[in-house]
């Protein structure tokens, strides 16, 4: 069980799944005066970036009327309803998207510092629209028939416009599990050899179709550090749109501590509390950052076998 929300995990909105099929209500929800546009800008190669405010660590929603005057062609994604109106979603491709923030005011934030900087609902809302505007912009053609693809239930559905096929697209979600694994009062945590030295995680991969969880969790551990892997329980999840997985978290038991370091690590350890402790202080060892689920993992992991908080160490 998780000990505090995941970032861009538990978005408070109304997401009206039933009702965005409805043209009707789409076109009232689309009208609505109080409806707010989060803008996102173009693709870098990283992913889109949220256009945020100025002076503040908070996102500069477009209005109704700035959407009209400033952006009428631009078509919105619907995201839900937050209990004070409608939220959409709209992206801007090279260059339109710079005269739009000149227009706004404001900057475009990354959602990685996004997801450190902003109020969790407005970071949460950003990974939602980023996550659909990816899928959308990488889905324009029927994988089936070739023939574009139209936009239905406000952004949340592609239609092939072949009558002959008319298959429907749904948005894409890639399942990726990580896990910390422990031995005794030891946990295993390893480093890819791209990353900056003495940087440690827990093991993680993607789901292969015909796997279950658990089936991923053994078989990613086994093939990265050699290591059989007995019980494991499910943690917690959040939405990683990097750009479209779901990152689910577990923790799991060693049979046996032996490690046989496979190819995709340069290195994986069983580190015991004190090393921990000793290596974050004297910066030999650096973690995930907080917004991850691997931080919130090995966080879970200290408290729960030495009563340590991972914030108050790292603060030290
Ligand atoms: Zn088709």
């Amino acid at each position: 069980m998780n000990d505090r929300p995941n970032v861009f995990a538990g978005l408070a909105l109304e997401r009206n799944a039933e009702q965005r099929d409805d043209a009707e209500w789409a076109a009232a929800r689309l009208a609505d005066p109080g409806a707010r546009f989060l803008l996102l800008g173009a693709d870098d190669g990283h992913g889109r970036s949220a256009l945020v405010q100025a002076a503040a660590d908070a996102l500069r929603w477009l209005s109704q009327d700035e959407r009209r005057a400033l952006a009428p062609d631009l078509v919105p994604t619907y995201l839900g309803d937050d209990g004070f109106g409608a939220l959409f979603a709209l992206s801007a491709d090279g260059e339109r998207a710079e005269r739009l923030r000149a227009a706004l005011g404001g900057h475009w934030l990354d959602l990685r510092s996004a997801g450190a900087r902003l109020p969790a609902f407005q970071s949460g809302l950003f990974a939602y629209a980023r996550a659909l505007a990816h899928w959308q912009g990488r889905t324009r053609f029927c994988g089936a028939c070739g023939a574009p693809l139209a936009r239905g239930a406000l952004g949340h559905r592609l239609q092939c416009t072949n009558p002959a096929c008319a298959l429907e697209h749904f948005p894409r979600v890639d399942p990726a599990m990580i896990v910390i694994v422990t031995w005794q009062d030891r946990c295993l945590l390893g480093r890819q050899p791209s990353w900056a030295p003495n940087r440690y995680s827990t093991l993680a991969g993607f789901i292969e179709p015909g796997e279950s969880l658990e089936d991923a969790v053994r078989r990613e551990v086994l093939e990265e550090a050699g290591v059989r892997v007995g019980p494991c329980s499910y943690h917690s999840s959040q939405p990683w749109p990097f750009p479209s997985s779901l990152m689910l978290g577990f923790t799991a038991e060693a049979e046996d501590p032996t490690i046989r370091v496979g190819r995709e690590l340069s290195d994986a350890r069983w580190f015991g509390v004190d090393e921990l402790v000793d290596g974050l202080g004297s910066g030999r060892l650096s973690l995930p950052p907080r917004l991850s689920v691997s931080h919130a993992l090995i966080a879970h992991w200290l408290r729960q076998s030495a009563g340590l908080d991972l914030a108050e160490l790292l603060a030290r």
